[in-house]
């Protein structure tokens, strides 16, 4: 099993830590060129989605991601990445649009928006969760399930083969958010 790491900008080297410490293949998709390897498994991380978005297109890989995403590639989005795949994203254009969530970006305000709790996750357990500018998942539809909430918000959830946290697991101890991914790649193969 081999995972790509979308590596434009933000906190992928702490996803592929995480990676290397579960024993999981991975690669950095940093230029078009990188999508011709196969891969079963896309990491979207977190850092600024406004930038993430406007590479993807200068770069020329936005539509060959989104197919791959439309046609079931199981894909994990953490904060930005969440973004990235939200179908409605509040006074903000849409990217990927492949998740049946409505998200709030910054949506605990820009400078005094970090913190970290500790919460439920569905069929996981209490984990820790790392909120940096977070945004928050304000709706889900569809056949969207809803897996963790913070403060009565909804912070975690999944929609067929699209796992999104707006809290960063890759910058804790806790290996199990990857390791559900990893067992969702599993199970898609
Ligand atoms: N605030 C960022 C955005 O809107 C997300 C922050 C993060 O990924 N840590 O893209």
């Amino acid at each position: 099993m081999t995972v790509g790491v979308l590596a434009l900008q933000g906190a992928f080297v702490e996803h592929e830590s995480m990676l290397e410490k579960l024993g999981a293949d991975y690669f950095e998709i940093r230029q078009k060129k990188d999508l011709e390897r196969p891969f079963d498994g896309l990491i979207l991380p977190g850092g600024e989605s406004t930038v993430m978005g406007k590479l993807l297109y200068e770069l020329e890989m936005f539509e060959s991601i989104q197919k791959k995403i439309r046609s079931g590639l199981p894909v994990f989005g953490t904060c930005a990445g969440l973004i990235l795949l939200a179908k409605e994203v509040e006074n903000n254009p849409s990217y990927f649009g492949t998740m049946s969530i409505r998200v709030k970006r910054n949506a605990y305000g820009r400078q005094l928006g970090s913190f970290c709790t500790e919460q439920e996750f569905k069929g996981i357990g209490r984990i820790p969760m790392s909120f940096i500018r977070a945004p928050y998942i304000e709706n889900v539809y569809d056949d969207t399930e809803i897996l963790a909430q913070a403060d009565g918000k909804i912070v975690a959830a999944r929609q067929g083969n699209q796992l999104v946290t707006a809290f960063h697991p890759e910058v804790t101890d806790c290996l199990e958010v990857h390791t559900y991914f990893l067992n969702m790649i599993a199970e898609n193969r």
